[in-house]
Parts: structure tokens; sequence; C-alpha cells
């Protein structure tokens, strides 16, 4: 069959459903080719083209050429094709009004000395679609965080941009692929699509009337998204278990246990900032409802 070329409007399609990147290796601002997934040069029906840049398309025809195990990539048609796919439905859902998708920036380095940045583009469930990185030789951190933010917007509008930490602290550059990268865990990360998380949340700290301890729950819409339990351990240890944060943290003579309990309680609010907080105690399956977190007296024996 003769060689067709893909039509003017076809391209631009294209491109904007892989939002102007290389559906392989997530590169902007570089020449792209369309190629035929099939080898058919005649078939140019969108499902068959994908959009690919310069260095990667050759990297497909010419394998061979790139025997260094960092650019030596599986570009096999089959493999190319889940690229397509994978990239084109990230970009449909990063287009939404409410993406299920979150740009988290990993900071490395120290507070006064900040040497890299690294984007790590996320869907809800904490996996991760590409890793864009950013380092000293190329500009400052400030220069990155305006990079990061137009690369964001550039695949979707309404993407929440998160820090999920504090720098970590280490020296050298990390580099992108090998590294260790930090996602948001699928609970926080539906906290932070949730337009209406400020309506529709609640925390409940279920208080047991018998031993010390107590239970945390976090619902939005109806679903629980969080537990966590607080409890004495022997040896005078305040005790958190859940799926994400876990510590036992010793418990001070001052102030009393009561309070120390409280402000662990204050800061898992401070950061579900639920809509309401409900409080209750007594039977689990028929818990009773205090007006605040009254713990009863027996949290103060000490060992
Ligand atoms: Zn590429």
């Amino acid at each position: 069959m003769a060689r067709k070329n893909p039509t003017p409007n076809q391209r631009k399609s294209l491109l904007l459903k892989n939002a102007y990147r290389c559906c392989v290796c997530k590169q902007s601002g570089v020449g792209f080719e369309l190629h035929h997934i099939d080898g058919d040069n005649s078939n140019t029906i969108e499902s068959n083209l994908a959009v690919l840049c310069v260095s990667d398309h050759d990297n497909h025809h010419r394998p061979n050429r790139y025997t260094h195990k960092i650019f030596c990539k599986d570009l096999r048609p089959e493999v190319l094709e889940i690229y397509k796919n994978r990239w084109e439905n990230f970009v449909v859902e990063a287009k939404k009004e409410k993406p299920q998708v979150i740009a988290t920036l990993n900071v490395f380095g120290f507070d006064d000395f900040i040497h890299s940045m690294k984007l790590v583009m996320q869907r809800i469930d904490g996996t991760i679609e590409y890793e864009q990185l950013h380092h000293l030789h190329f500009g400052t951190p400030e220069d990155w965080i305006d990079d990061v933010l137009q690369e964001v917007q550039n695949i979707g509008n309404n993407i929440k941009v998160v820090v999920v930490n504090s720098p970590l602290e280490v020296e050298i550059c990390p580099e992108s692929k090998r590294s260790y990268s930090q996602t948001l865990d699928e609970c926080m990360a539906t906290k932070i699509t949730a337009s209406d998380w400020g309506d529709n949340s609640y925390l409940s700290v279920f208080i047991n009337a018998e031993q010390p301890s107590l239970g945390l729950i976090v619902c939005y819409d109806n679903e629980v998204i969080f537990t966590a339990t607080l409890h004495k351990c022997k040896d005078d240890f305040l005790h958190l278990e859940s799926e994400g944060p876990n510590f036992r943290e010793k418990i001070k003579s001052k102030p009393s246990i009561r309070t120390q309990v409280s402000s662990i309680v204050k800061k898992l609010v401070h950061e579900w900032e639920p809509a309401f907080i409900l409080y209750g105690t007594g039977d689990p399956d028929a818990p009773q409802t205090l007006e605040n977190m009254t713990l009863p007296k027996f949290w103060e024996n000490r060992n």
C-alpha cells in the first residue's frame, strides 16, 4: 500500500490528546513524529498513530544504535501501543474538572540549600505516570517552580500540586528513574482532589470506655477512607497505628497524659481538616455521642 500521511487535523488532534508530549518519555518542546504502530505506512487511523519524540522514534527504528542501557528502551509495537493508550488516558483524566491525578513535588537537599526537585505525576491510587527531575544544572529552585507549574498546567488546568515532604536530606541529585519517589497515598490523594471535602467529610473519634485506647475514622462521601487507633502501651508509650502513619511516643511527665493524647488527635484533625468531628463512647455498635473529647481518668495511670 502507498504511504499516506496523516492530515494536519489528525496531527493537531493527536498532539492535543498527548498534551504535546512524547507518549514514551513525556518530553515536550521537542520535534514530534507520528509513528505508525503496526508498521503499515498507509494505516493512518488514530489508534495506529503514536506521538513520539525524534529520539524515541529513532530508537524504535534503529534499536541497535542504542546499546547503552540508559538509552536502550523496549519499543516494540505492542509496547508502543501501551505507552500511547496509557498516556492518552492519563491526559483525558488530567483535563477533567476534578481530575483524579495529582502533581507531587519531591524536594531534595536541606532547608537552606535545595539542589533538586522532582515532579511526580501520579494517579490517585499512587501509581506514577512519569517523573521530571529539575536540578542545579538547569537554573535555580525558583526557575524550577515556574517550570513545574507551567508543565502541570499544560497537562491539565485543574491538577493540584502538592509538596509531599520537607526537603529529603540527600546530598547528590537523585537520578531520575533510579531514585526513590514519594507519592501521596490514596487516602490523602482523595482528600486533596475532593472539591467538596469541606462539606462532605467527617472525622469520628471513638473513645473506649474500658481501656486507654481510641479509634479514629475519616469518612468522605459516606465512605471510610482512613482509620487509626491510638492506645497507651505498657512502658508508658502512646502508640498510633494506621495504614499510613505509625508511631510510638514516650509519654512525658507533663502535661497530663490526656492532654498529650489530645494534641496527637488535634494534629490528625489539622491534617485531615474534616467538615465535622464526632465524638462517641460506650457500646461501639450503638455509641453514645459526646460534646467534646472527654477521656476517662484511667488514662492518667502511670506505671
Ligand atoms: Zn520521547
